[in-house]
This record gives C-alpha cells, structure tokens and sequence, in this order.
C-alpha cells in the first residue's frame, strides 16, 4: 500500500467508520467535522481532528466528503477547492443530486483538482466492515488515482464513467429498488386479501417472472428470508428517510432530463408521505402502510 495524506470531511453514520478504516490502514487522515462529538470519534479512531474544513484541505493527496446533500458539498467546496494544492483528488462519497455533482466537478476542475463522484452503498454496516460498493464517475486516470483508497473503505468499486455518472447509477439503481418494493408490497397485501399466505407467494413469484431482490433477499413481510428487517419490527437497514432523499433525487433527474417516468415521481410521492410518519423505520415497512390505507 501507498501511505496517502487523507483530508476527510463529515464525520456522521456513514463517514466516522470510513475514516476509521482509513486510519486503520494506516493512511494519514485529518479529519473535519461542525459536530465536535464527531470530531471527539475521530481522535479516538485514531485521525488527527482539524477545526476548519479549509485545514483538512491543506496539503492532501486526497480529499473525502461524506455530507448530507448536495448544496452542503458545494458550499464546503468554495473552501476546500482554493485551500488544497494543485492536482488533489477530491472525492465526494456524498448522495446528492446528478446536476450538483457535475456542478462540484466543474468548479475542482476549474481549481486544478481531479473531481470523483464515489456515492455508496452498503449502509452503516457496510461502512463498518469496510464493504462498500462505491459507483464512481470520473476521468479513467482520476479512478486509477483513487482505487486503493476506496478499496480500503469498499468491497466493490465500479467505474460508470464521466462525471456524475456515479451519483447516476446510485439514483438509476435507488429508483427501481422503491418502485420494486411499492409493486411487490402491493402484491403481497392483495395476496392476503385473495387468501394466498406469505410463505406460497414466496415459494412461487421467487422462481417465477414476479421475482425481484427486494422479494429473495428484503421479503417486506416476516418468515420467507429470515434476516430481512421484517423480522425485526423493520429497524433500518435502509431508514425510509434515506429512500426517500434517493428517490426525491431521482424525480428531480427525471424532471431535468425529460423522462416520462410516472413510477418514479409516483414513488418520490408515497416515500415522501410515508416519511412523514416513518422516516427511521425500514423502507420495506411501505408494506405495512399499503395494508392501513386498504383497511386490512
Ligand atoms: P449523517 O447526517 O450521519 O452525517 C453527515 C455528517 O456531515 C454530520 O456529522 C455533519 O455534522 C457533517 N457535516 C455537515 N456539514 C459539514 C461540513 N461543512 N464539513 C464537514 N462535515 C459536515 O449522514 P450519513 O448517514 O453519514 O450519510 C452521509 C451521506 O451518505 C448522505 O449523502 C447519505 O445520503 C449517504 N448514504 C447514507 C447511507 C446510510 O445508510 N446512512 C447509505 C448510503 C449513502
């Protein structure tokens, strides 16, 4: 391995692991966080703790955003960008919006840098372990740059090509999944109302056409897979505020690229309401939702 000097800002759910197993690999990382608890994590992981994001910048052979949402990422960059040496790798594993993504490559590039989106998934658990899967977009040579470095947080690291195509396969694979679920959760509520039991739907749809990740490894409902957060009163997993954050961002990819994609605004809708009441809870409890609202 390559010792790299990390800068590593947003130390929340997702970013205190990653920057811990970076540490652990014994990569040089400052780390910068507004949360001083978060900063406090970090020095125990072993970062040193810097108390402005400009400072984790500074003299860095990469630079690693883990922030909420896109404008965040880009106001954080109008002080990272002037603050690092020429020709830094920035890499945001943030998920945020295609257009914000292209407009934080734009200005790195404009600054000298060499831009990455690198969105995730795997979750917190994921993160943990160190098994990400990172959808990465980004000049070929920027990639090769970067690959050791995401190695150490991720399991899987794909290149999906120029910028903002990694934020694009997060959303691309984040929309179907929601719809995925919406569509199987109805099924299995007009199921129960037909008599038909959770244990047969299983047994037939997941080797017949109906057949669908969210079904064989996600079941929505207890019994058929027996480690899906349907066994666990739907604790997350993935929290249904982050599948709607993922599929708001998608409507807005639809919407700005002139698709007529009726499922995915409709999804981005019924994530959005069942937010409302449910945000920590699971995604797959969207079933739970139809089953109310159909008087079962
Ligand atoms: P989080 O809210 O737990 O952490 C975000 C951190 O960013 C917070 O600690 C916050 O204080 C910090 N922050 C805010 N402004 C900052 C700034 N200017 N400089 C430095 N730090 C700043 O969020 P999270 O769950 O860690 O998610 C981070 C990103 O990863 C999000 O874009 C999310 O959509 C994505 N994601 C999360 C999961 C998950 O399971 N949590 C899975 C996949 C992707």
């Amino acid at each position: 391995m390559t010792k790299k000097t990390i800068g590593f800002l947003g130390l929340g759910h997702m970013g205190a692991p990653m920057a811990a197993n970076l540490v652990a690999a014994g990569h040089d990382v400052l780390a910068f966080d507004p949360v001083p608890a978060a900063r406090d994590q970090a020095r125990a992981d072993g970062a040193t703790v810097v108390t402005t994001a400009a400072e984790a910048a500074r003299d860095r052979d990469v630079v690693i955003t883990m922030l909420p949402n896109g404008k965040l990422v880009l106001d954080v960059y109008t002080e990272l960008l002037p603050a690092a040496r020429p020709g830094t790798l920035f890499i945001d594993c943030s998920t945020i919006d295609v257009a914000d993504a292209k407009a934080a490559a734009e200005q790195a590039v404009s600054a000298g840098h060499r831009p990455l989106d690198a969105p995730v998934s795997g979750g917190v658990a994921g993160a943990t372990a160190g098994t990400l899967t990172f959808m990465v977009g980004g000049a070929p040579a920027d990639f090769a740059d970067g690959l050791e470095v995401l190695e150490v947080m991720g399991g899987k690291v794909v290149h999906c090509g120029d910028a903002g195509v990694g934020q694009a396969a997060k959303i691309c694979n984040n929309m179907l999944l929601g719809i995925s679920m919406i569509g199987l959760s109805e099924a299995l509520v007009l199921g129960e109302k037909l008599g038909l039991s959770h244990q047969s739907f299983f047994d037939v749809v997941s080797t017949a056409s109906g057949q669908s990740w969210a079904l064989t490894s996600y079941c929505p409902v207890p019994g058929p897979v027996p480690a899906s957060p349907a066994n666990n009163d739907y604790q997350p997993g993935f929290a249904t505020a982050l599948m709607s954050k993922d599929l708001t961002l998608a409507a807005n990819a639809l919407r700005a690229n002139g698709i007529d994609g009726q499922l995915g605004e409709l999804a981005a809708a019924i994530y959005d309401r069942f937010a409302q009441t449910a945000a920590g809870r699971d995604f797959s409890a969207i079933v739970t939702e139809i089953r109310e609202r159909s008087g079962q």
